[in-house]
């Protein structure tokens, strides 16, 4: 039987701010274990939360980054669940009213619904150590944002394809906004895939089943073509699909369930009453607007309108935000859209991809680009040149000097070595005066530039050998 695939995501972002959301504790990834913690994030009696103010607009940011309404009025409630990550056994987080409503995000030509992103606590964090588990609550009480999509809505995200899109999208979108860096690795990103099936056509939706823990785009791909191929072969079996949320394995490669049933009712939300309501001012949300950075859809219609750059190459610019911020700070020097971004592209993004970085500064780079356009270094020698100096705090210029590759325009000086090959190849001379072989002329420019030590224009002596041997 053939099916439709209705997907829906929920995506947690760790906010990037200085403290925690309720607690002035420090926000960072990788300190020792359980040295950001204070009474309140541990969740000692009688501690009382504070809002963080910069967290909220980090949401309303996000929000509206993604075309969503802002709630003036915004709540927090106790998601109530036992966990030892959780050192309150609840978590303060939003239900009735969230801070952003109905937002929407394109992915391939088709406007994804959102219904929501709330604002919450993240938990604590588990290591399982040989026979223990060990829990470190640095990660406890930092800021998250949790994004959830309107599956129930047209249009749906149908595909993995499509999810890691949106993913990948939103996850840019965050980036280029500057509430989160989303790093997946360390944690900073992560979904929650729900997975149901109808037969083609049909309008009523099928039970979905949530996959938790998975780690990674790829693993989140990886989920649901595994999801969509488990429930096919229930349905076509004549079987149900039972609504539950699986556990990924993706080690193994496949999920098993967590839990059956569960729902809002289950933690017992109630407004969290050591917390005022949130009032969101329309003043603060211009403001927050108009200090909205530039983001990548707005930069991709200037690539291609206004610098002229194919979409293929806008993508690639934009993929990597330091990747596209070095592009654009070369063009201050620069700006020769085309030539620069085809640089940044092929040379400096491949080494950055390596290394994890960018390790050339502006100015070197532009010198590099700006000497093959004047002609100065012959383009694979400037490639040469760029490797010297990457990850170094050598001067593309001097290291130019020193490797003496800088091209010496005289053209006495390249006349003798054309009038020396000539003598020297004096039979490949014949042998291309009777074929005529465009090769063999090649060749003898090959001998120019190898004796001149690249220095020469190619062009200027080719042209040079064709007049000399006509
Ligand atoms: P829960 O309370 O179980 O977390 P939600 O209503 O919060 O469920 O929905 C979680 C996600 O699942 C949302 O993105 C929602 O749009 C999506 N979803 C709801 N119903 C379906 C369905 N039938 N198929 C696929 N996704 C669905
Ligand atoms: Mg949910
Ligand atoms: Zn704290």
């Amino acid at each position: 039987m053939q099916y439709d695939v209705v997907i829906g995501l929920e995506v947690h972002a760790e906010l990037k701010t200085q403290t925690k959301c309720f607690c002035s504790c420090k926000n960072t990834y990788g300190d020792l274990p359980n040295s950001n913690c204070c009474p309140v994030c541990m969740g000692l009696p009688g501690a009382l939360p504070v809002l963080n103010k910069f967290a909220v607009e980090q949401t309303v940011r996000a929000g509206l980054a993604l075309g969503f309404e802002i709630n003036k009025q915004a709540l927090f409630e106790r998601k109530n669940y036992f966990y030892p990550d959780l050192a309150k056994a609840y978590q303060i987080s939003q239900l009735e009213k969230p801070i952003c409503i109905n937002g929407h995000l394109k992915v391939f030509d088709k406007e994804i619904p959102i219904n929501r992103i709330h604002l919450e606590e993240d938990a604590g964090k588990l290591v399982h150590k040989d026979n223990v588990s060990l829990v470190d609550y640095n990660r406890a009480g930092v800021p998250l944002i949790e994004l959830v999509t309107d599956a129930l809505k047209q249009p749906h995200i149908e595909s993995a394809d499509e999810a890691i899109e949106f993913l990948t999208k939103l996850r840019q979108i965050y980036i280029y906004a500057g509430v989160a860096d989303c790093i997946v690795e360390k944690g900073q990103m992560r979904a929650d895939v729900n997975v149901s099936l109808k037969p083609k056509g049909s309008s009523e939706f099928g039970t979905k089943v949530e996959m938790k823990n998975i780690m990674g785009f790829k693993a989140v791909h990886r989920a649901i073509t595994y999801e969509i191929q488990r429930q096919k072969e229930i349905l076509d079996e004549g079987g149900v699909i039972e609504q539950e949320t699986r556990k990924w394995d993706n080690d193994k490669g496949e999920s098993y369930t967590l839990r059956t049933k569960e729902n809002s009712e289950d933690y017992r939300y109630f407004p969290d009453p050591d917390l005022l309501m949130v009032n969101i001012d329309q003043k603060d949300i211009d403001r927050i607007k108009d200090s909205m950075p530039i983001l990548p859809a707005q930069l991709k219609e200037k690539f291609m309108n206004e610098y002229g750059l194919s979409e293929y190459d806008s993508d690639v610019l934009l993929a990597d935000k330091e990747v596209c911020d070095f592009f654009i700070a070369c063009l201050e020097d620069y700006f020769k859209p085309k030539t620069v971004a085809n640089w940044v592209i092929t040379e400096v993004l491949a080494r950055q991809k390596l290394e994890g970085k960018i390790l050339v500064s502006k100015e070197n780079l532009v010198w590099i680009i700006k000497a093959v356009d004047d002609k100065k270094v012959q383009r694979l020698a400037a490639k040469d040149l760029l490797s010297d100096i990457w990850g170094t705090t050598l001067s593309a210029e001097e290291q130019a000097r020193k490797k003496d590759i800088l091209a010496d325009l005289s053209t006495d000086f390249v006349l003798e070595v054309i009038e020396k090959v000539v003598k020297e190849k004096s039979g490949v001379v014949e042998q291309f005066k009777r074929e005529k072989d465009p090769k063999i002329l090649n060749f003898l420019v090959g001998q120019v530039m190898k004796e001149t030590r690249g220095k020469a224009n190619a062009q200027a002596v080719l042209q040079k050998l064709t007049d000399m041997l006509k």
